[in-house]
This record gives C-alpha cells, structure tokens and sequence, in this order.
C-alpha cells in the first residue's frame, strides 16, 4: 500500500464518513467541510492528477458525484443545490495527489454562511450528516431511474 491518505480510506485502512462505496469508488465526508455535507467522491484505484485518471473512471467519478448532488437535495439537509469542483493539480490548488471530485452543498441565500465555512473548515456532527445522506441516498433510489415518483413541493 503506497503512503496516499486516499488510499489509504479507499482501502477502509484510515478512519472516514463513507457516505457510498462500490467496487470503483467511494464517497466520504470532506474532514474540513465548507459546508455541512461537503462530501469527496475518489476513484478506488490511485490517480494523483486527471493526466493519470482513466476518463471512463472519471465519468464514473462524475456520475457519483451527480447522484450524491441530487440525494443530499433529497435528505434532511434540506440543501437547494451544490457546488461540484475538482481541483486538477497544484496550480489548481489541489492538496491531495489523488483526485477526488468535491459536491459542496448550498441552499439559497447562503453567500455568507458558504464564505465563513470557507475560512474556517469546521466539521460539525459527521455522523449524523453521513447518516441524512445515506438516507437521501435511498430515497433518491426509490424514485426510478427517470426520477419518477419525485414528488414537487
Ligand atoms: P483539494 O484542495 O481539492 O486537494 O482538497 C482536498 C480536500 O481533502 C480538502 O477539502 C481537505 O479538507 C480534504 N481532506 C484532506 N484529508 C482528508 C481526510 N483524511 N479525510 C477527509 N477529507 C480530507
Ligand atoms: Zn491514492
């Protein structure tokens, strides 16, 4: 096993809030959230930069990422959409050479909250917000593909 702290949660060798994990990826709890359920989504496999990443991975990736978007809207968060940002390598500020595509949620009207959870990266009740996407998970599931059963408020 090779010394990258991603490698190392992929692997299930370092403590993390997994939120979703299949044979290719996982998805876990950002530790200095931006915003409440700030999540990272990460091939299993080691790729440090998008140059090193199998694009068919990398849609995969995006497709979690979209997926995680739309269940953490469903889940008890009560978030009204998100930022999905990779950042591709060091002049990109990317800190951690293993790429990871990062679903920060947002609500409306939160401009401030989002700039004062960018200075202070503060987690707060992982557990429980690993939980309420989980569940926002299965709910998203029990729509159907085309979203049907999706009911508008
Ligand atoms: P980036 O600047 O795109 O490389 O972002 C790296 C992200 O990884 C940051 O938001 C960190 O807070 C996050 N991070 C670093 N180490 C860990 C870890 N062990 N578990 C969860 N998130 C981490
Ligand atoms: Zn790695």
């Amino acid at each position: 096993m090779n010394d990258c702290a991603f490698c190392r949660i992929a692997a299930g060798e370092a403590p993390a809030d997994k939120v979703y994990e299949d044979d290719a990826l996982c998805a876990f709890l950002d530790i200095r959230p931006i915003t409440r359920g700030h999540t990272l989504v990460i091939p299993k496999q080691h790729a440090a930069e998008l140059e090193d990443l199998d694009p068919e991975v990398g849609a995969q990736v995006f497709r979690t990422g979209h997926r995680l978007a739309l269940a953490i809207r469903r889940s008890s968060l009560r978030t009204d959409g998100a930022n999905l940002v990779l950042n591709d390598g060091k002049a990109a500020f990317q800190t951690v050479p293993h790429v990871h595509l990062h679903v920060v949620p947002r609500r409306h009207g939160d401009t401030f909250r989002f700039a004062q959870g960018f200075l202070l990266r503060r987690s707060r009740d992982p557990i429980a917000t690993a939980s309420a996407i989980r569940h926002g998970i299965v709910t998203l599931d029990t729509e159907g593909p085309a979203g049907e059963g999706r009911t508008e408020e």
